[in-house]
């Protein structure tokens, strides 16, 4: 059987490429190297709870299209993101609010709060090249935006473990991605719909790819010749530096271990996110999956145990799952160089998070897709 596209990749860019191409009336085979479909938005049933088996997944975004489109697929529930920060025992509402700005300075208005950050701002001034400087890293913006106090105790720690690299050598866009908000307010996103499928994502992943051919356990690049003659366009969704043999070196990205624990018990932490933001505890953050469904099993009882990950993050290397681009300057020109090549390569497109060599939110994998498959 020949196809007209070939989806290497079953994460949620190639689900929605291949389920948009299938309503073209396009012929489509999927294929899929782990023995899973959902990629890393993978969920797993375990006495009850949805486990986010490749790290948490919260779906939200601004955009109508992509609402729309993602709700056919799965109902949401309305769960939103109120993660905590843990510095050395003391606790903080995130994002940065006027919670947190009351916790850490006491101050009570949205007045106060600007005030002592434009304080910080005025005195790293100098160091940061002198009167309406631009922020150049994600340590000069972070410290613009909420103070220095804040970006040590909130920030260096955890962005330093997350990275491994150091904020003055991070870019800003990073930290751009946390809301400041002076309002009372700890909705971890600036999104008009958030949510989580009830259910879990494998099974939104399950519809998507309802009547279209899946191979799992098929390893693209070790066969690729093979694969390339059973259809005409090739959707490749793997990292685009393996695709061309790291030909050019390798780019680099950062993985994810999950230490993952079932507990005899019903609530440990009470939150779903609670993130360890000094640099001495080896983990970013601890993981109560039952708590982003409100701690209910399907039925809506309430789950006797619970399953908690610790989230430690190292440097990706071969044979390592890759997890986060590091969009440093030196990786996107690397970066830069093999988009040129994938541009030669007239029937493949190159989509996702490692496709595209993007810290992508799942809302901006559904648009790129569908904005993909309609050409
Ligand atoms: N961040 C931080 N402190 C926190 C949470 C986040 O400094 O407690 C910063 C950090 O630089 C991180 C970025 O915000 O890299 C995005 O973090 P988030 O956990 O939202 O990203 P995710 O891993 O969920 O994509």
């Amino acid at each position: 059987m020949h196809y007209d596209y070939l989806v290497v990749g079953a994460g949620l860019y190639g689900a929605v490429f291949a389920e948009r191409a299938k309503a073209a009336g396009k012929t489509v085979l999927v294929i899929e190297k782990r023995n899973h479909i959902a990629g890393n938005i993978y969920t797993e049933r375990t006495e009850g709870i949805n486990v986010h088996k490749y790290g948490a997944h919260i779906f939200h975004t601004n955009s109508d299209v992509a609402w729309e489109y993602i709700n056919r697929f799965a109902a949401f529930n309305d769960y939103i993101n109120s993660p905590i920060a843990n510095y050395k025992g003391e606790m903080y509402n995130l994002p940065f609010n006027m919670n947190t700005f009351h916790q850490m300075w006491g101050v009570t208005t949205p007045e106060e709060a600007k005030a002592k950050i434009e304080e910080d701002r005025q005195k790293s001034i100098e160091e940061f090249g002198g009167e309406g400087f631009v922020p150049q890293n994600l340590e000069q913006q972070a410290v613009s935006l909420v103070g220095r106090e804040i970006y040590e105790k909130l920030i260096k720690g955890y962005t330093e473990k997350q990275w491994g690299r150091p904020c003055n050598e991070l870019p800003s866009f990073i930290i751009k991605r946390l809301p400041v908000r002076f309002e009372y307010d700890n909705n971890y996103f600036n999104a008009k719909y958030q949510g989580i499928p009830i259910g879990g994502y494998t099974g939104l992943v399950e519809r998507m790819l309802e009547g279209i051919e899946v191979r799992l356990g098929v390893d693209y690049l070790a066969n690729k010749n093979t694969y390339d003659e059973l259809a005409d366009t090739i959707v490749y969704t793997g990292p685009i530096d393996a695709y061309f043999g790291y030909r050019l070196g390798a780019l680099q990205y950062r993985s994810v271990r999950f230490e993952e624990e079932l507990l005899d018990e019903a609530d440990y932490q009470h939150n779903a996110v609670i993130n360890y933001t000094d640099s001495e505890t080896p983990y970013t953050r601890i993981i109560e999956h039952k708590w982003f469904e409100f701690g209910k099993d399907e039925n809506g009882r309430n789950i006797p145990k619970t399953v908690i990950s610790k989230e430690y993050s190292s440097e990706w290397k071969v044979g390592d799952e890759p997890y986060y681009p590091v969009n440093d300057e030196r990786n996107q020109k690397l970066y830069q160089e093999y988009h040129k090549l994938a541009e030669k390569e007239n029937r493949v497109i190159f989509g996702g998070r490692l496709g595209e060599y993007k810290y992508y939110d799942m809302d901006q994998v559904i648009l790129k897709a569908l904005e993909e498959s309609l050409d």
